[in-house]
């Protein structure tokens, strides 16, 4: 190839060719090397430095590389290695671009085998879009790890969730293990409990169809044996009915109810049972579709009971035959009146008809008044042995008022003696109550005995006992027995209805403990309020006879034969 076509070759050649001396001065530059610095085609080259066209410290490599190309070259040794590296080159007019720098020694004949040279060959070969490339692809690159980085991480807090969730359900699984082996070993007492618990125990539908019960409660009923269950078979006949209205209403009002009946048991003796109802309601807030009965026999706790009512009884009778006794002076003197006038009637009589001619109508005016006295002596014997009297009929629907005015002249006979004045006062519309009748006159004697005998030592101006009567709540009576005495300290008010508690010389101190005893026996309560020196006013209750609650109480009172239903 001539020289002319090398140089034509070497002006064509796309890549910018710099010819360089071994100090970097330029000596030649093929023509896209000046278009690419936009180096004038006239402009001497001798004063340019290859490595103005480069940013500092590109320009400070390639000057390493030219030195090492000066020493390769000093040394005469040819080394064929070509000197590499990317620059960015930023022209003054047009874009920066990214150029891929390659250094060589001009070797001239390669035959020789010493290194005659005194030039280095540089070729910017532009690899702009390969950078570009590049860095998108880097750029790519980083997103991915990024990204990768991002799943990965995303990964392990699944994967420790995932493990968080699985240790979880684990605990929760033993959990359930746990409480299935409560609610087992909770079943399996329950059952034993229920099973060996000395009570029957039933469970029953609001039909009262057994749907439970337990060894007690196989063993009260054959029928439970038999197959035949129902909660009636297990009651006496004549609560059946009750039974069933109890259960209705447990299960409406979700409230526990507790009931007392009685029965005859396999060899004729009575037994009674204490019922408690209550319903079964397995969620909270759902309707309560079965009920549990518990029954337990409480036959010995009522045969004492009973025994305890007994004495008490034998206690007041003892009591009202004391205090009729304190009166037999009174009494003497109260029937010897009437006596005392029938012996005069007769008397009259017997002269009269002695007589010839004798009025027959004088003799039965007489004996019209005989006839008067005699039923007044009468009723006075009545009155004290209705009152000694150590039995009595079931409670009756008694007016108060009218009670009080047939009790009034027994206790008048002590009043009498002390010139004590009896007043009464009370509405007439009051409502009936069920007494026993007995016993509201003794206590109303205790209280009243108690008041005249008070008086009776504070002499008063106007001696006084006040009875009142009045209505309370719910058709309920109370009555209160006032007077001007001594009154006492009213420190000592619980005191007094204490057995043997008594502040007089001949006191027996069972007055008020038995007025408190039989006051409760009708559901009621008894109290006492004084003002020392001017009088003391006790009070009791009697409420509305209510025939569930007091059934107990009725049945164990003396002379009540059967249960008030
Ligand atoms: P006793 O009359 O035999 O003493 P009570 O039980 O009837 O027994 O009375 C107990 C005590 O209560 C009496 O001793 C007396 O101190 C007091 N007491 C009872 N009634 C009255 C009253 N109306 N006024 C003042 N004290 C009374």
């Amino acid at each position: 190839m001539s020289s002319s076509e090398l140089l034509t070759l070497f002006d064509a050649c796309p890549h910018g060719v710099f010819l360089v001396d071994l100090e970097g001065r330029v000596t030649a530059a093929n023509r896209s090397a000046r278009c690419l610095f936009d180096l004038d085609p006239e402009l001497s080259l001798e004063t340019v430095w290859f490595t103005e066209f480069l940013e500092s410290a590109d320009a400070q490599m390639v000057r390493e590389h030219l030195a090492e190309l000066a020493l390769v070259a000093e040394s005469g040794r040819p080394d064929p290695k070509v000197r590499m590296l990317d620059v960015y080159i930023q022209p003054e007019k047009t874009e920066g671009r990214w150029f891929e720098v390659t250094m060589s020694l001009n070797l001239g004949n390669t035959h020789t085998s010493r290194l005659n040279c005194a030039s280095i060959i540089v070729v910017l070969a532009d690899i702009t879009r390969h950078k570009t490339i590049e860095s998108d692809l880097q750029r790519q690159n980083e997103k991915l790890v990024r990204d990768l980085a991002k799943l990965s991480r995303k990964m392990r807090e699944e994967t420790r969730q995932a493990q968080l969730n699985y240790q979880v359900a684990g605990e929760q699984i033993q959990l359930v293990r746990d409480e299935k082996k409560l609610s087992d070993e909770l079943g399996a007492r329950w059952r034993s409990l229920t099973e060996n618990a000395p009570q029957t125990v039933m469970l029953a539908d609001r039909k009262g169809k057994v749907l439970f019960c337990n060894r007690m409660s196989a063993s009260a009923d054959s029928n439970a044996k038999s197959g035949k269950r129902t909660v009636q078979d297990f009651i006496p006949a004549q609560d059946s009915s009750k039974v069933r209205q109890i259960i209705e209403d447990v299960l409406r009002q979700k409230q526990n109810k507790a009931y007392e009946v009685n029965g005859i048991d396999a060899d004729g003796n009575p037994v009674w049972h204490s019922i408690s109802v209550g319903p079964v309601v397995t969620k909270p807030g759902e309707r309560a579709e079965s009920v549990v009965l518990i029954a337990t026999d409480v036959t010995q706790r009522k045969l004492a009971e009973e025994s305890v009512a007994k004495h008490q009884e034998e206690l007041a009778h003892v009591s009202r035959l004391a205090s009729m006794g304190a009166l037999t002076v009174e009494l003497a003197h109260e029937l010897n009146q009437p006596l005392g006038v029938i012996a005069n009637y007769v008397g009259g009589c017997i002269v009269a008809m002695e007589r010839p001619g004798w009025d027959r109508n004088r003799i039965a005016q007489a004996q019209h008044k005989i006839l008067g006295e005699t039923k007044r002596a009468r009723e006075i014997t009545l009155r004290i042995l209705d009152f000694l009297r150590r039995r009595e009929s079931p409670r009756m629907l008694t007016d108060m008022n009218w009670l009080l005015r047939d009790t009034l002249p027994l206790a008048d006979l002590e009043a009498q003696k002390y010139q004590v004045t009896l007043l009464h006062d009370g509405p007439p519309d009051l409502p009936e109550v069920k007494v026993n009748r007995v016993q509201i006159q003794q206590i109303l004697i205790n209280l009243i005995s108690n008041a005249v005998q008070s008086v009776a030592a504070a002499a008063p101006a106007k001696p006084h006992v006040k009875i009142t009567t009045r209505r309370v709540d719910v058709d309920g009576i109370e009555v209160s027995v006032s007077d001007n005495g001594n009154g006492f300290d009213p420190k000592s008010a619980d005191q007094l209805f204490k057995p043997l508690y008594t502040t007089k010389e001949k006191g027996t101190g069972m007055g008020l403990s038995i007025c408190r005893t039989l006051v409760e026996l009708h559901g009621g309560r008894i109290t006492a309020t004084a003002t020392p020196g001017s009088g003391a006013t006790f009070t009791f209750t009697i409420p509305k006879y209510d025939s569930d609650r007091d059934a107990m109480r009725v049945r164990a009172e003396f002379g009540a034969p059967e249960v008030a239903r």
